[in-house]
């Protein structure tokens, strides 16, 4: 920690990337270069604005081929998204799922939310993702299998389900993840709300299993407030409508529900912006890889801290770009967040683990040696699209 980089260092190295880009400079802002007004304004214009509309199906579609999965299903968050995969997937009320706790609130929230109960577990450093090893041996101390079930041996619960996050952007280290599931019986949804535009061997995130996604405003490409679930499997996807849009059967002109649904289903205005916004993510992708590794040039032979690459074999969408410090402390990162700050650098650090949070304290879970450690070296940087944009000219 002794010869690491000085504030002064970090915040020049910063700069040098960003330019003179009016301070102060926000963390992920969103960019509307696009058809965004005309869809929108014609919504409004043919009265289309809420539950129905043709930009609903179209967005579906255009999400679907983009994430390289047949079905997509939109909704009115990541969130909802969650938690509607994780009912339709067999998540039922007192079950566990497995879960990292260095993840935004709402991954363990929609687990709440489906009346289950989120059990923590450890994370690893290349992709800051759910360790595969660390699970396996978890699993085998604490987890039995009950005709066909896995059960929590000290809880007395079934383990459900597993859900990564590929955190940041980062795809995580999903086939060996997808592997133990399978071994021990668990569903697997993948938390991609920060992953749109990944990719994993060549192919993106949310090609290979059932995944979730956000376009919450300061995400890769923004509905206003949004969420998605990307899935191969036909009968999940009808069931997943079906479930995010009030159950009901559909009919002339009759009400017939057949289930307590939920009306998730996203409006057509926001389906609309998120049609102009898709047809921009392939430059939106191209901007911020270009950010990334123009930053990974400012910040190379820097003493203590790098720029963490994408993981081996993938293509991270770097949705935040990530500062890693060798060694810190809670002392060391609070210091530099609040130089970053007085620079009119809008920088982050990671959450706050989620099994410290009062809500969450006595969850179950894993030991987290490097959740915790990790929380503590980890800054996320201003990352927005138009940062890079200026790189793609070269
Ligand atoms: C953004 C996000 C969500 C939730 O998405 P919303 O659209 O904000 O509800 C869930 N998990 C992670 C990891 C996220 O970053």
């Amino acid at each position: 920690m002794t010869s690491s980089a000085t504030s002064s260092e970090i915040i020049a190295a910063i700069s040098s990337v960003i330019g003179d880009v009016a301070r102060p400079v926000a963390l992920h802002e969103p960019l509307f270069a696009g058809n965004e007004n005309a869809y929108v304004k014609s919504c409004i214009d043919e009265g289309w604005v809420s539950s129905v509309g043709a930009f609903v199906s179209r967005f579906e579609r255009d999400l679907a081929a983009f994430c390289g999965a047949p079905r997509a299903v939109v909704v009115v968050n990541g969130t909802c998204a969650i938690h509607a995969a994780l009912m339709v997937l067999g998540v039922r009320p007192g079950d566990e799922v497995l879960i990292p706790s260095l993840t935004f609130v709402a991954t363990a929230n929609a687990v709440v939310h489906a009346g289950a109960v989120p059990h923590f577990v450890d994370v690893e450093e290349t992709s800051l993702g759910v360790d595969p090893a660390a699970l396996r041996a978890h699993l085998e101390s604490i987890a039995t299998r009950k005709d066909r079930q896995t059960v929590n041996k000290l809880t007395g619960r079934p383990i459900r389900a597993l859900m990564p996050v590929h955190i940041f952007g980062h795809p995580c280290r999903l086939e060996e993840l997808a592997a133990i599931a399978r071994e021990w019986n668990l569903q697997l949804v993948e938390d991609a709300t920060e992953a749109l535009g990944s990719t994993q061997d060549g192919r993106p995130v949310g090609s290979r299993h059932t995944a979730v996604f956000s376009f919450n405003g300061n995400k890769m490409v923004t509905t206003g407030g949004g969420g998605a679930v990307t899935t191969h499997d036909e009968d999940l996807y009808q069931r997943l409508k079906h479930l995010t849009t009030t159950a009901k059967q559909s009919h002339a002109w009759a009400f017939l529900h057949d289930q307590v649904g939920y009306n998730y289903r996203m409006p057509n205005l926001n389906a609309a912006l998120g049609c102009a916004q898709l047809e921009q993510a392939p430059r939106f992708l191209a901007a911020k890889r270009a950010l990334a590794a123009a930053y990974a040039r400012a910040f190379e032979g820097m003493k203590g801290v790098r720029i963490l690459p994408s993981p081996p074999g993938t293509e991270s969408n770097y949705w935040l770009v990530t500062l890693l410090a060798d060694q810190a402390g809670e002392a060391w990162l609070n210091g530099m967040l609040q130089a970053l700050h007085d620079a009119g650098l809008q920088c982050r650090p990671a959450w706050q683990p989620l099994h410290l949070l009062p809500m969450y304290r006595d969850n179950p879970r894993s030991e987290l040696p490097r959740t915790q450690a990790l929380a503590q070296r980890i800054i996320s940087l201003p990352s927005s699209v138009r940062l890079g944009l200026p790189y793609l000219q070269s």
